[in-house]
């Protein structure tokens, strides 16, 4: 999954109220008067998660507040992916060292689940540590909170049950996240995932349709669907419809403009996902792959499960599209074990494949994974060095791309106003668009957007207006 995190609040932060439907559901409960805080880091799965654990609140009766010196509840919706990540969240612990009786303190998320029960050794202060794989405890565990239990844990990742929720609070005004399946059951010699958030578990098709149709009643003409690994997707319902089958029926749900799905594993990923693109509109022109290494020596040693050229099948079967489909990917330089001729092969899979966007990372030593055992060979500053080199090499492939789009029309989904008091919106294909106008409130709307100039991570438009 694209990682920092892509969950874009701009309509928020610019003051575009939530549809009236959206507050509708977040008044679920009367008040118990006790008020939450939730801050939420890393990945879109995180984030969604965190809606989720919002709208179990909400329908206890919590009020949610924008301080956390306000509330009663403060949570930490954590991520520990790179060790950056995980030390953030201790430093927000030391924040409320001493502690007030007062104010109960929790741990979620993947750092929960990845210190356990160890966080109260460290953090005292702190009263509930929850992995995601135990939310489905939650409104038991906060019953406990409430009854004065001084510290609960939801720590078991062995379990078959996804979490689903009656409410949700969307804090995306247009664009709506469901999970699709949670966990993974690869074991990415680099990766922290399938101990902090357990084995694979796909929800049910008729539960995700469902819940889509009802995103439509909301209001939600755009979804993502998401999960670690989207495409091991099984449903366990008797309808066991595949991953692409259920891409087609999400897509045929009425009222649906735009589906889009991340993140796709390239050993899962079957040319029946390009067909159902090709089939179905409402499919986003966006495909995120991951690579993660060019070398298929260093992606062997990292136990990805595919080969430089595997991968570059899948490529070519997405660039066979009957429409274009914009190519994403995550990297990682300074793997152990990877040489300066590993790392070429890495820039010139850059310059084969031509991504559209690229998230890269330093590789970070992860507790509880394969890599801990093999000797760090890169130092510091040489992966710095790579990483540097690496995003030069994909911002100039970017600035290319995208500069050839300019005098193209495209559909724009408008999601907030950006500071030079142009409005700011998305294309199908995933990109962002500033563009100017005559007209006004345009926020949730589709429109037709001329690029006039580009910049590597963005365009720049003018609304086409019907005359
Ligand atoms: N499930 C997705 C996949 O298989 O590609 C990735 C999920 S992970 C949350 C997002 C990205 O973080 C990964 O694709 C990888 O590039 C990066 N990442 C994961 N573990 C890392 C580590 N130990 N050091 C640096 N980057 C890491
Ligand atoms: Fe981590 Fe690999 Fe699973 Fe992605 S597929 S979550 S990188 S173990």
């Amino acid at each position: 999954m694209g990682d920092p995190i892509d969950v874009r609040l701009d309509a928020l932060s610019s003051g575009a109220p939530l549809r009236p439907e959206a507050r509708r559901h977040t008044a679920v409960a009367p008040r118990n008067g006790r008020t939450f805080y939730l801050e939420t880091f890393g990945c879109q799965m995180n984030f969604h998660d965190s809606e989720k654990v919002a709208g179990v609140l909400l329908s206890r009766g919590y009020q949610q507040v924008d301080s956390p010196d306000e509330a009663d509840l403060v949570l930490y919706n954590t991520c520990s992916i790179r060790e950056k990540a995980a030390q953030k969240v201790f430093s927000r612990l030391g924040h409320w060292r001493g502690g007030n009786a007062q104010r109960i303190i929790g741990v979620l998320g993947c750092v929960g689940q990845q210190e356990g029960e160890a966080i109260f050794e460290r953090a005292p202060w702190v009263s509930l540590v929850c992995g995601s794989a135990s939310y489905r405890k939650l409104p038991q565990l906060l019953a406990e909170l409430e009854a004065g239990h001084r510290r609960v844990t939801g720590l078991d990742t062995d379990t078959e049950e996804t979490f689903e929720t009656e409410f949700t609070r969307r804090d995306h005004p247009f664009r709506a996240y469901l999970t699709i399946i949670e966990g993974c059951d690869k074991s990415c010699a680099y990766c922290v995932v399938p101990f902090t958030r357990g084995p694979e578990r796909s929800r049910a098709s008729d539960s995700i349709l469902a819940e889509v149709r009802g995103l439509v009643e909301l209001g939600y003409s755009e979804v993502q669907l998401l999960g670690q690994n989207v495409n091991a997707y099984r449903d366990p319902s008797p309808k066991r419809l595949s991953f692409a089958e259920l891409l087609a029926a999400v897509a045929q749900v009425a009222g649906i403009r735009r589906v889009r799905f991340t993140t796709s594993h390239p050993r899962d990923f079957h040319p029946e996902i390009v067909q159902a693109i090709d089939a179905h509109p409402a499919l986003c022109d966006h495909v995120h792959l991951p690579v993660q290494s060019g070398s298929t020596r260093v992606l062997s040693l990292m136990r990805r499960e595919y080969t430089r050229d595997q991968y570059l099948e899948r490529v070519a079967c997405v660039r066979s599209a009957h429409r274009p489909i914009s190519l994403t990917t995550d990297i990682i330089v300074g793997f152990p074990g990877e040489t300066a001729q590993d790392f070429e092969e890495t820039l010139t899979l850059l310059d084969e494949v031509q991504y559209d966007g690229a998230f890269s990372f330093k590789f970070s030593p992860r507790p509880n994974t394969a890599a801990l055992a093999l000797p760090e060979t890169v130092p510091e500053e040489e992966k710095g060095r790579r990483l540097t080199v690496l995003q030069e090499r994909q911002r100039t492939i970017q600035q290319r791309r995208n500069e050839a789009l300019i005098g193209q029309t495209f559909e724009v989904l408008v999601d907030g106003r950006s500071r030079l008091e142009q409005w700011v919106g998305r294309t199908s294909s995933n990109r962002v668009v500033n563009f100017t106008t005559r007209r006004e409130n345009l926020l949730g709307e589709y429109v037709q957007v001329r690029i006039t100039r580009a910049g590597p991570h963005s365009l720049v438009g003018e609304q086409v207006i019907p005359s």
